[in-house]
């Protein structure tokens, strides 16, 4: 890359820690969804699961560095053998959200996890994901007899006292309107979410997404006059960084991008990240953030 084109690349400030991410399960998942942006799978070791002891060292530093809320993700974070363990450490010292696929949200777990929520003094908030509002519309995406299954881990949640979000990428077209939103909620009512919460995703044209709805377009890279007033406040990589079983890594977003990797502790991170990825331009036209 010549000095000129590196000069056009813009750089996002770190101007807090507020949010800590976790790749607890690395990119093992026990689906392979089609638009799965960092590709997990049943046989995706990219990253591997992060143990109790890890997470613990991440967590003290994360706190003297200020951070306000923790979130948990994957691949499928209830694959992690440890999970529970971690969220009950991390409860102790601030609020977490988990983000699942819903699979592995049986009756006693969903039990453990509202004792675990009523215990804390912070939230315990969880969040599923579902890409249809029924067999046809999700399975081709999440996969053969994922629809009922989600829906009975979601089921679970809600006989336990628990309110998750419920996530739809916009794979999902129908998400766009307000009469496919209504269709949503009226599932999830019938399945004892008395008042559901949705979080629509935009997509990201990377991972597995890529080869499903195609790459970006040449031109969709951000430039330095993009920025608003200025500043790249509003990305979620100016307050937020994710952490793996092999570093520190800019976002949730970039994990399977060799430049997003910054450092071994969160203090090798607190600097400027240039915006070179396309998938920085969805964040930014999009308004997208992976927290809730
Ligand atoms: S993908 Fe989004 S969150 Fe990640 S570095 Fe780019 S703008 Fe920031």
């Amino acid at each position: 890359m010549s000095n000129l084109q590196q000069a056009e690349i813009p750089a996002v400030e770190l101007r807090s820690l507020d949010t800590l991410w976790f790749q607890v399960s690395g990119t093992l998942c026990n689906l392979a969804c089609s638009h799965c942006l960092v590709s997990a799978s049943p046989t995706n070791r990219t990253h591997e699961h992060l143990s109790l002891s890890k997470v613990e060292g991440y967590l003290d530093e994360a706190v003297r560095l200020g951070v306000r809320e923790f979130y948990f993700t994957g691949g499928e974070p209830f694959l992690n053998p440890e999970m529970e363990a971690i969220l009950e450490r991390t409860l102790e010292l601030g609020p977490a959200t988990v983000l699942t696929n819903g699979l592995l949200l049986n009756t006693e777990r969903c039990a453990r996890l509202k004792q675990m929520s009523d215990r804390s003094d912070y939230s315990l908030d969880l969040r599923v994901s579902i890409d249809g509002y029924d067999s046809a519309s999700n399975d081709p995406i999440r996969g053969e007899g994922s629809f009922v299954r989600i829906l009975k881990g979601i089921g679970n949640l809600a006989a336990a006292g628990l309110n998750p979000v419920i996530t739809v990428t916009e794979v999902c077209s129908e998400v766009a309107s307000a009469k496919g939103r209504e269709r949503f909620f009226e599932v999830l009512r019938e399945h004892g979410l008395e008042k559901p919460r949705l979080k629509i995703l935009p997509v990201f044209k990377i991972g597995a997404e890529s080869e499903r709805g195609g790459d970006y377009a040449d031109w969709q890279r951000l430039k330095p006059e993009d920025a608003l007033d200025g500043r790249w406040d509003h990305l979620q990589c100016s307050s937020s960084r994710m952490v793996t079983a092999s570093g520190v890594w800019v976002c949730p977003i970039l994990i399977n991008v060799p430049g997003g990797r910054m450092g071994e502790r969160i203090a090798d991170t607190l600097g400027d990240y240039p915006l070179a990825h396309q998938a920085c331009w969805t964040c930014h036209v999009e308004g997208a953030t992976c927290r809730t």
